[in-house]
């Protein structure tokens, strides 16, 4: 199964909360209030960077393209 890695700049992010608002299955907050990966999906020991199954890239390309910031890489 194809997969998709998804990564958050932690330091454009504002911490609006748009992505894990639209997508809580791949991001949600972390303690200053920006976005990181769910735990399930992080790859390695950065909260920030993640892989997830391609079922979720309509999810990810929909909190990507609202994220007023543009913070969130998917590839
Ligand atoms: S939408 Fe963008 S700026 Fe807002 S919390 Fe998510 S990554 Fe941060």
């Amino acid at each position: 199964m194809a997969s998709i890695k998804v990564s958050v700049n932690q330091d454009s992010c504002i911490a609006c909360g748009v992505c894990y608002s639209l997508c809580p299955q791949v991001f949600e907050a972390g303690a200053d209030g920006k976005s990181q990966i769910v735990p399930q999906y992080r790859t390695g020991d950065k909260v920030f960077e993640g892989e997830v199954d391609e079922s979720l890239k309509d999810c990810v390309e929909t909190a990507k393209n609202s994220c007023p910031t543009f913070s969130i890489s998917a590839s």
